[in-house]
């Protein structure tokens, strides 16, 4: 096996992330419900981007990467609650997704080619809300945002609180987290770092 990349982590905080840990590949756990939540009941992107099912290949595929990962590091960026329920959370979800494509990148940098990451939130709504397509769905045209716009871990069937709970943190949906709307949540991505 190729040394630790931990340098990882460093990147992930530097650019942005509270904390970043590696978690065990195989032990990830991918549920084909979750990926179906995005169709029902529902989310009002489904379908509109590259990134979104059904245009992904979904939790068979991720299974198949997951098989292939050296290492996957999990990112989590603590924010208020009352962020999150704010339109200040397309900024926060726009810098999750440069978060893992940063990592992402430096992965490959260190000659983990295959490497890839994965953010939450439809890149259609926080890349290209004033555009009416995504560009790539069409087929004859580039992702306009290539360097920052990752899939979502949902549409691929990622279980995050569990993942949440194996990088050694509190995994409590934000519908459960008590206190008032300045207590802290969270949002979460995942980078898988492939030869
Ligand atoms: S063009 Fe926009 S909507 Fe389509 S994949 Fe890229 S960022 Fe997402």
């Amino acid at each position: 096996m190729v040394e630790r990349p931990d340098i990882l982590i460093a990147v992930a905080k530097q650019a942005g992330a509270s904390d970043a840990r590696f978690v065990v590949p195989e032990k990830l756990v991918v549920d084909e419900n979750f990926a179906a939540y995005c169709k029902e009941p529902g989310c009002p992107n489904y379908g509109l981007s590259l990134s979104c099912p059904p245009h992904v290949s979904g939790p068979r595929v991720m299974r198949e990467w997951l098989a292939e990962t050296e290492y996957a590091l999990a990112v989590k960026m603590e924010v208020p609650k009352s962020v999150l329920h704010s339109v200040e959370r397309l900024e926060v979800m726009r810098l999750l997704h440069e978060i893992v494509a940063e990592v992402e990148h430096k992965a490959v940098s260190l000659g983990f080619q295959q490497s890839k990451s994965f953010a939450g939130g439809s890149c259609k709504v926080l890349f290209c809300g004033e555009h009416g397509n995504c560009q790539t769905l069409s087929g004859k045209q580039q992702c306009r945002n290539p360097r920052s716009a990752r899939p979502s871990m949902s549409g691929f069937g990622v279980d995050v609180a569990s993942m949440m709970k194996m990088a050694g943190w509190d995994s409590r949906p934000l519908a459960d987290s008590e206190g008032e709307d300045d207590a802290m949540s969270w949002v979460a991505g995942l980078v898988l770092v492939c030869l």
